[in-house]
C-alpha cells in the first residue's frame, strides 16, 4: 500500500454536501483505505472567480498505481457534475492528487507533487490537519512552507464530521 493525500475542492452548489459525498467516495474506492480526513475549510478564491472554496484533504493507503488513482478521481469528479471548461473555472467538485508517497511524477497526464499546493494555504492547512510532519519531495516540511506564505485567508469550519 502506498500513501496518498488527495486534495478536494469545490465552490458551487452546495459545495459542504458535495465534499463530504466525494469523502464517502474515496472511502469506496477499491484496494484503498480512507485514513483520515481533514475539516472542511473556506477561502476566497485565489486566481479563480466565483464563490467561495470549500477545501479538504483525504489521506488515503491506496494499492493502486498513481495513474489509476488520478482516473478513480476524475471518475468522482464526473460523478458530482464536474464541466471542464477553463483552467481555474468554478467547478462542482475538483480532486487533486497531491502526494503519492515519496514520488515525483512528470507525465502528461500526471505532475506530483502537485506542482501549485506548495503555495496554496487551503491545501497546506488541511494536509497538516491530517499529516502534522508531511515532507514534500523537493519542496520541504509543509509546516515550513505554510508558515512561509502571505496572508491568505483561510477558515476552518469545524470538526470532520466522519
Ligand atoms: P486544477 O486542478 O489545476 O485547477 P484541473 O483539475 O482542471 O486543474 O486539471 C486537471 C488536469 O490536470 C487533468 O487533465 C490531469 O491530467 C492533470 N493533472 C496533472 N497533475 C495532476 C495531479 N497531481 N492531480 C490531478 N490532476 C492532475
Ligand atoms: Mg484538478
Amino acid at each position: 500500500m502506498t500513501p496518498a493525500w488527495v486534495g478536494l475542492g469545490a465552490n458551487l452548489g452546495n459545495a459542504n454536501a458535495t465534499l463530504e459525498a466525494a469523502m464517502h467516495d474515496l472511502a469506496g474506492l477499491p484496494r484503498t483505505v480512507l485514513r483520515r480526513r481533514s475539516s472542511l475549510y473556506r477561502t476566497a478564491p485565489l486566481d479563480a472567480s466565483g464563490p467561495d472554496f470549500i477545501n479538504a484533504v483525504a489521506a488515503l493507503d491506496t494499492a493502486l498505481d498513481a495513474q489509476d488513482l488520478l482516473a478513480h478521481l476524475q471518475t468522482i469528479e464526473a460523478r458530482h457534475g464536474r464541466v471542464r471548461t477553463y483552467r481555474n473555472a468554478p467547478r462542482t467538485l475538483d480532486l487533486d492528487l497531491l502526494l503519492f508517497g515519496g514520488s515525483v511524477i512528470a507525465t502528461a497526464e500526471l505532475t506530483v507533487p502537485h506542482p501549485r499546493m506548495a503555495a496554496r494555504a487551503f491545501v497546506l492547512a488541511p494536509l497538516l490537519e491530517v499529516s502534522p510532519d508531511i515532507v514534500i519531495p523537493g519542496m520541504g516540511p509543509a509546516a515550513s512552507l505554510l508558515a512561509g506564505l502571505g496572508a491568505q485567508p483561510i477558515v476552518r469550519l469545524g470538526e470532520p464530521t466522519s
